[in-house]
């Protein structure tokens, strides 16, 4: 790869990204860079603890390091998954490992100050159990169960988070810890999350979660695609057909959610006589062998998949993965879903089309959220924000020194 000159400090430090060791002078064939200049940007992602000397030991003999590469363990970042009911916190190191976890019971319904101010506990007690200080803290990453606004962190008009409307997410954590705070839906940071461990090769892919909602996480290009307004993915609400006659919360009817989201498939196995409150209990019931369950759900998934087929035509995933609570029932929804999409969609769009259950499942989110705390921090603007204050406070300390 060879970049346009000049190159500054953040996109040097983007290349040392992808984890492999690098010599000055294969940096500066890449980037078109003088080797003294590459000395002193090195030096300065040292300094900044982002670059580390491959192998940790320095050759002997006074010589400076010959290789260099990410320094993964510099800084950490935490994700927060806030479910409906529950949530949990993870602090990862720069390559999304995971050093620590916690879980609570916690409802979201109990609005902001009570989910955040578990969060602030959460990130003393991670960092402290790994002993590092809170300097060290470097993003946190936030998913919620609702409509964000991402540029600024606020929930806009959440349906099941009271409390929550324009709620600056951000602002109440920099009180704590005042570190860059990225807030994203809960579905986009789980397809963010499957891609990080399990799929990192896949730059097109559609997480599709199927819980007590329906929604879509969409990765094109190898970019989250949140659209104009962030609610881009939002396939609950699309209209299938067949469907006209049955109500959705949102005030329609005929929604994809009133008939394939986890209260739509308890109800429909009460209406054949067995006993369900919730997609969960569905789940069970087909891991049991309930052939009601099991009808239930392959309706469902070929419902799913009506939608998914149109999905499938406007953007040509690689892979479409199933994630969420209704995921648990396997191959019996994956079944529905491949019949309507392979009937659906164009030969062309499915011809290489895997569509697979979430392997991540319940660590996903997590993931997710530490994934977008990591890309901020690591992007090159942010890096090359950090190079200049660096440079500025040299300057100000040579010239406090001069005087
Ligand atoms: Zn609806």
């Amino acid at each position: 790869m060879c970049l346009t000159p000049p190159v500054r400090t953040g996109e040097l430090f983007d290349l040392l990204r992808d984890g492999r060791p690098w010599t000055r002078a294969q940096l500066a064939e890449a980037t078109g860079l003088a080797r003294s200049t590459i000395t002193a940007r090195i030096d300065t992602l040292m300094r900044l603890g982002l670059v580390a000397p491959f192998g940790g030991a320095r050759s002997t003999g006074g010589r400076p390091p010959a290789l260099f590469a990410l320094n993964p363990t510099a800084k950490l970042v935490v994700g927060v998954d806030v479910g409906a009911t529950h949530a949990s916190a993870a602090l990862t190191d720069l390559n999304g490992s995971i050093l620590g976890e916690v879980d609570a019971q916690i409802a979201v319904a109990d609005g902001p100050e009570a989910v955040l101010s578990w969060v602030v506990e959460s990130v003393r007690d991670l960092l402290e159990a790994s002993e590092r200080p809170v300097e060290d803290l470097a993003a946190i990453g936030i998913g919620l169960p609702g409509p964000v606004e991402h540029s600024t962190g606020r929930p806009i008009n959440p349906p099941i988070m009271p409390g929550w409307d324009r709620f600056d997410v951000p602002a109440y954590l920099q009180e704590k810890y005042p570190v860059p705070v990225l807030v994203d839906n809960d579905v986009n940071i789980m397809a963010l999350g499957e891609r990080r461990r399990h799929l990192r090769d896949v730059d097109d892919l559609v997480l599709i979660k199927v819980a007590t909602g329906i929604g879509a996480g969409i990765v094109s290009g190898g970019i989250l695609q949140r659209g104009a307004q962030g609610t881009a993915g939002d396939l609950g609400h699309v209209r299938v057909p067949g469907a006209d006659d049955v109500p959705c919360r949102c005030g329609n009817s005929g929604c994809l959610e009133a008939v394939a989201a986890g209260p739509a498939l308890a109800a429909a196995v009460r209406a054949q006589g067995e006993q369900a409150e919730t997609g969960g209990d569905v789940v069970e019931l087909v891991r049991s062998g309930s052939r009601v369950a099991m009808g239930v759900v392959r309706q469902a998934g070929r419902d799913i998949g009506e939608v998914v087929a149109t999905m499938v035509n406007l953007i040509n995933p690689s892979v479409v993965v199933i994630g969420g609570q209704v995921a648990g029932a396997g191959e019996h929804l994956l079944a529905g879903i491949r019949e309507s999409v392979y009937h659906r969609s164009l030969p062309l769009a499915t011809e290489h089309l895997r569509i697979v259950t979430s392997r991540a499942g319940g660590e996903a989110a997590v993931l997710g959220a530490s994934a977008l705390a990591i890309e901020h921090v690591l992007s090159p603007d942010a890096v090359e924000a950090a190079s200049e204050a660096l440079a500025a406070a040299d300057a100000a300390a040579e010239a406090a020194g001069g005087r």
